[in-house]
């Protein structure tokens, strides 16, 4: 009988641990070359360049509030018993350039945003002000200078470096290109991925289910793990476990940066997905990581092309998408921190356990409560149960020397 072991022409790792795997990928990921783009097309990109401001922002002493721009020293000892009259001798809207300088007793009407006359130091709220007809107004308040006006350069001055290369551009960073008049920014390339589910067994999501078909979760669910982080996703559909099927379509991944396989590299008498590999020229990195689910990954590279192998469960799959392949991309996309995760401490309800020295990654439901996070137990845990996959929002990883954590322990969750 033949066994995976010494299938390899080529000596492979094999049963790695977490960490080791998560080496090996991180050091076979590389940053892919800038591109320009469009901001507006850069959502999600992760910077190649820092990004340094050469202009101020504001661009120019401007009021905070709708009111009227004063001399301070004018309006100190107004109040709403003692009002101080002043003619109002102008108007700036927001967009228009001031025409008069401010005279000594008088005051120029102002909206947000309008630049602040020549000789006005301080802005009165409209809240704090009494319109006499067109042309007066009574000050029911004190200013002091300075107030109510944005100074030219307190948010940002030329020459700041505002953003990292390695930073991932979002919504917020995205206005602040606009806001400093880039029209285009290098990122890096985010990497294309295509997917490719094997065995006999699949059937299309659409089509009837006789005995013993399953219908081909991996594509959808992987599809959509690889748009989340907006790289281009090539669907290479469903293959049979026949070692040269397998590999004609393997050969359509060798134009992508990224190839995602799903089942086929255990050890069963028609798991393929090592040899395919290997027939396509890929060097494989390791093969089979102490963690569970998801044990039997295959990780390989091919000149610039990266493979990962997944198993087929699918529960199986996402955890190896999520703690391997995700990290992966974000490296290849150009992310400074590609093992950054978004991690809530919470308060277990009830015990996890393991009894093994893989690492294991349960599936919890987590959610805020009076005191903080709660989390438990997305329901059983087995790699083919898609219910409690879909339910959960949240891993626990249990470590490898650990057997697991008691309820009311505080425990890390990474969100899904
Ligand atoms: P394998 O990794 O090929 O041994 O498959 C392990 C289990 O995952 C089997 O029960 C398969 O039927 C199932 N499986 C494999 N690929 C998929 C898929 N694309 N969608 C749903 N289940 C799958
Ligand atoms: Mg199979």
């Amino acid at each position: 009988m033949r066994t995976k072991t010494t299938l390899a022409p080529s000596p492979v790792r094999e049963s790695v641990s977490f960490q080791e795997a998560l080496e090996l990928i991180l050091d076979a990921a590389m940053p892919l070359g800038p591109v320009e783009k469009r901001w507006n097309e850069a959502l999600g990109d992760v910077l190649a360049e820092d990004m340094v401001s050469s202009e101020p922002s504001p661009a120019f002493d401007q009021s905070s509030v709708d009111g009227y721009a004063v001399r301070a020293e004018s309006v100190g000892a107004a109040s709403a018993d003692q009002p101080v009259t002043l003619a109002v001798i102008d108007e700036v809207a927001a967009g228009t350039v001031p025409q008069r300088a401010l005279a000594p007793g008088t005051a120029i009407r102002v909206m947000t945003g309008a630049a602040i006359p020549s000789g006005a130091d301080g802005v009165v709220p409209i809240e704090q002000a009494n319109e006499q007809g067109p042309v007066t107004v009574a000050i029911l308040a004190p200013a002091k200078s300075g107030d109510h006006i944005r100074r030219a350069g307190e948010d940002i001055r030329p020459g700041m470096r505002l953003l990292q290369a390695g930073t991932r551009l979002t919504p917020a960073r995205l206005g602040l290109l606009a806001l400093l008049g880039r029209t285009t920014v290098k990122v890096h390339r985010k990497p294309s991925v295509a997917i490719l589910s094997t065995g006999n067994e699949l059937a299309d999501v659409g089509g009837p289910l006789s005995l013993g078909k399953v219908r081909n979760v991996n594509s959808a669910m992987l599809g959509a793990l690889v748009s989340e982080l907006g790289c281009p996703a090539a669907d290479l559909g469903l293959v049979r476990d026949d070692l040269p099927a397998i590999c004609s379509k393997l050969a359509a991944g060798l134009s992508h940066d990224v190839v995602i396989t799903s089942g086929g590299v255990s050890v069963g008498r028609h798991d393929h997905m090592l040899e395919a590999m290997q027939h396509c020229g890929v060097e494989l990195l390791f093969w089979r990581v102490r963690i569970k689910p998801g044990m039997p990954l295959v990780v390989g590279r091919s000149g610039r092309t990266l493979w990962f192998g997944l198993p087929g469960n699918p529960v199986s799959a996402l955890v190896n998408f999520v703690q391997f392949v995700k990290p992966a991309l974000l490296k290849m996309m150009g992310a400074r921190s590609p093992l950054e995760r978004v991690v809530v401490p919470a308060v277990l309800e009830q015990m996890i356990f393991k009894d093994d020295r893989k690492r294991h990654f349960h599936r919890v439901v987590v959610e805020r409560g009076p005191d903080g996070f709660r989390a438990r137990s997305s329901g059983r845990q087995g790699s083919h149960m898609m219910a409690s996959l879909a339910r959960a929002n949240g891993l626990v990883a249990i470590p490898e020397e650990s057997a697991g954590f008691p309820a009311g322990r505080v425990v890390d969750v990474e969100l899904l």
